[in-house]
């Protein structure tokens, strides 16, 4: 898709789900957003909410998680996929942070990376909703889906699609292509079924349903 068309999709986007420019996953501090974030691979935002609502009440600071026995923290997990090994990843990094980073959440996606859990989209979403930082862009399986159907990278890998994306956008776009990406996903351009007729894309959308005259992609 070239630059132009993408950029004009950015903007229908941003019409359609403004509300949505940030993450769904709660919080009030970079703490929880690293816990949250954390917590998320496997899960809908909606349960992580529903887990850490009661979870934040609890664990105030990076410490307490570093201190805390590993069955009481699964026992407040236990509403999420694979709440065992989010659990110990979460205690690890814990661990990690307050030794290392005294108790601060690290502001550089290399140093994030290096802590038990996080991977390039976790670490991606800490920096861009915490630290207003943009290293790279967070790429879930709702950016996969829509990024292939409107044919910005063909592969569907994840790396190959975040590397596309930023060599066509700039850095001020990083944000909000990937949260957007995701409110489209998570309504009409879903994986299992997409729903073209009432799609804001559907105009300019080369894996559009709905028969236009001519489509503005490439
Ligand atoms: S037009 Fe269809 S395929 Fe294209 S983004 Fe919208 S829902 Fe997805």
């Amino acid at each position: 898709m070239e630059t132009k068309t993408l950029k004009l999709v950015i903007k229908i986007l941003k019409r359609k789900y403004r509300s949505e420019l940030r993450t769904q996953l709660i919080h009030k501090n970079t703490t929880e957003l690293f816990v949250a974030a954390l917590l998320s691979p496997q899960c809908s935002d909606l349960q992580v909410n529903k887990t850490t609502k009661e979870l934040f009440k609890q664990f105030k600071t990076i410490s307490d998680y570093d201190k805390t026995n590993l069955k009481t923290l699964q026992g407040h997990l236990k509403g999420l996929n694979y709440y065992k090994t989010k659990a110990k990843n979460l205690k690890k990094a814990a661990r990690r942070i307050v030794a290392r980073y005294g108790g601060k959440i690290p502001q550089r996606l290399d140093d994030l990376m290096t802590l038990q859990g996080v991977g390039r989209k976790v670490g991606n979403v800490i920096l861009s909703e915490g630290y207003n930082i943009y290293e790279g862009i967070a790429i879930d399986t709702h950016c996969i889906t829509v990024a292939t159907r409107l044919k910005i990278e063909r592969t569907g890998k994840p790396e190959k699609i975040e590397s596309r994306l930023m060599h066509q956008l700039d850095r001020k776009y990083w944000r909000d292509v990937s949260n957007l990406f995701i409110a489209l996903g998570r309504d009409t351009c879903r994986s299992r079924k997409k729903e073209c007729e009432r799609c804001v894309l559907n105009k300019i959308c080369p894996s559009s349903d709905v028969i236009v005259g001519t489509k503005a992609f490439a």
